[in-house]
Parts: C-alpha cells; structure tokens; sequence
C-alpha cells in the first residue's frame, strides 16, 4: 500500500505514527499531507487520473507467461502533457520552493512536447517524464530530495490509477527478482514481517509488493553474507540501511516484527527516514533504486 492511493485519515494516522519513531518529521509530514490533497484535488478537478492517462502494454503477452518466464510485464503509461503540466505545477506549489525552477524546466519541455516529437496530443510516455524529472534535477536550484519528491508523487499517483487493482489478479508469488514485476523499477525501500521473517519489497512507482531472498543484494544478486551488510541509528532500530559491498548499492527496509500493526504506509516511513539516505550516500553507497534523496543542494 502506497502514500498516495491510501485514504487521508489513514495516511495522518501513519504521519503521527512516524512522528514518534523518527526525529524531525513535524514540518515534513505536515508537507506529504498537503501534498497528497493537492493531487488530489487536482486530479479530481480534471475528470479523475484515468480519464488522462492510460495504461500502455510494451509486449502484448499474457501476463503470467511473461512473470513465469522472470520477465517483468513492464507496463508503462501515456499521460496528457497538458494534465501532467498541472499536477505537477499544483505539487510544485505545495512544495514551495520548488515551483519557479519546475516552471522554467516545464516551459522548455512543453516547447519540445509540442514541436511535433510526440505528435499534436501530446501523449508523454515514462520514459518523457524521467527526462523532464532529469532536466529539473540538472538545474540543481531545486533541493534533489524535493525534485525527486515532487516526480515521485506524480508519477506514481498517474501509474497507480491507470494499473490499479489490474496487478492484484496476478499471482505474484514465485517471483523473487530484484525488480518490480509490473513496472520493473528496482526498489527503494521493503520491510521485514514478523512471519517467518519474510523480506518484502515494494515498488516506489506502482507499489507492488513482492517477497526477495532476505540475505541477498536485489541489484546485483549477490549472496554472500560477508559482502552483505546494514546499519541503524543507535536506539532507532526501525529504518534499516541495506548495503552491498560489491555493488556499492543500498536499499532501505522497515523492521516492523515488533509492531501490533505490520500492515504500514512504507512509503510515508520512507519520507521520514530520509536522514538514512544521506547516511548511507556519505558512506559511499549509491541508491540503487536510482532515486537520490539527499538533502540541499
Ligand atoms: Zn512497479
Ligand atoms: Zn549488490
């Protein structure tokens, strides 16, 4: 279950919940919340995310052929650019000070979008959407954790309405790839179930939740417990940094075996634990996800 499909009162409860596990997470969870009504409003202002945005089959097979064969059904989206432009402007705007730069990246895009390279609709791919996400990013005048803040929520708010309860109808229980069966975005954060201590990974884009060989690195594959490694914040064992010595990479998961309530919003825990992310890029670990959160500029 992910931030933004989640009902309000459910995500303020996992707001006050990280409030007490996590330090400094006030202002910030008082921002997500904001966030996630904005989108809202917004998306509901222009007839529903649904009627802008559609799913986009890559390979036209049957989904359990392809999940059987450790192939990821890598369903993407086409969304209307000027619907995009909105929700991201709308976003911009709850995030302060991210809308003057967001703006100017948009302008050139939306110059680019409209000379013909995607036709006169203007339907962007995924693939449109990272570009733009790395246009903004390489103006560097917006904080890289608030950029990638701002696409994340986006793009995972337009994917989860156009795949939505599709992906449930799937069984999804013999894979165990480092990568995400429906979208096949590698992973930022998981979680550890009190359940025979299961390792559970969950997509940033389209929330999907898949088991993964505890003791392994999802990224490189690698096994070998010596090279394997994690670390915490003395005292706050929730928010476990996940390395890997020979890939550089880390991940991060969520000790919950000692919570009355597993069934948690990771990606609000995520948002409240971004200090590990600067931690574990200090140390010399790259996200291997791909989504840099570090904090400044
Ligand atoms: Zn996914
Ligand atoms: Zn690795």
């Amino acid at each position: 279950m992910t931030l933004l499909v989640a009902d309000r009162k459910r995500i303020a409860t996992e707001i006050a919940h990280c409030k007490t596990l996590y330090e400094g997470f006030d202002a910030p969870g008082k921002m997500i919340q904001a966030l996630g009504d904005v989108l809202n409003d917004c998306a509901k202002r222009q007839g529903g995310v649904e009627k802008n945005a559609q799913m986009q089959d890559l390979h036209g097979e049957e989904p359990e052929v392809r999940l059987a064969r450790g192939e990821s059904l890598n369903y993407h989206f086409t969304v209307n650019s000027a619907f995009l432009t909105l929700m991201l402007q709308n976003a911009a705007k709850a995030l302060g000070d991210t809308r003057a730069v967001v703006g100017k990246s948009l302008e050139q895009a939306k110059g680019r979008w409209n000379n013909g390279e995607h036709g006169s609709a203007a339907e962007l791919t995924l693939q449109d959407v990272f570009d733009l996400w790395q246009l903004v990013q390489k103006t560097r005048s917006v904080a890289p954790d608030l950029t990638s803040l701002l696409f994340s929520s986006v793009l995972s708010r337009v994917y989860q309405a156009t795949v939505g309860a599709t992906k449930d109808e799937w069984d999804l229980e013999p894979w165990h790839r480092g990568s995400c069966p429906v979208c096949g975005q590698r992973p930022h954060y998981g979680q550890l179930l009190s359940e025979q201590g299961t390792k559970v990974l969950e997509c940033w884009l389209c929330g999907t939740q898949w088991n993964h060989t505890r003791l392994q690195c999802p990224f490189c594959e690698l096994r070998e417990h010596d090279e394997l490694g994690y670390f915490v914040v003395e005292g706050r064992s929730v928010c476990r940094v996940q390395f890997c010595r020979r890939c550089s990479q880390y991940y991060k998961i969520f000790d919950t075996r000692d919570m009355i309530n597993e069934d948690i919003l990771l990606s609000v825990h995520h948002l409240a634990s971004l200090e590990y992310d600067v931690m574990a890029e200090k140390e010399g670990f790259r996200p291997g996800s791909g989504l840099s959160w570090m904090v400044g500029v």
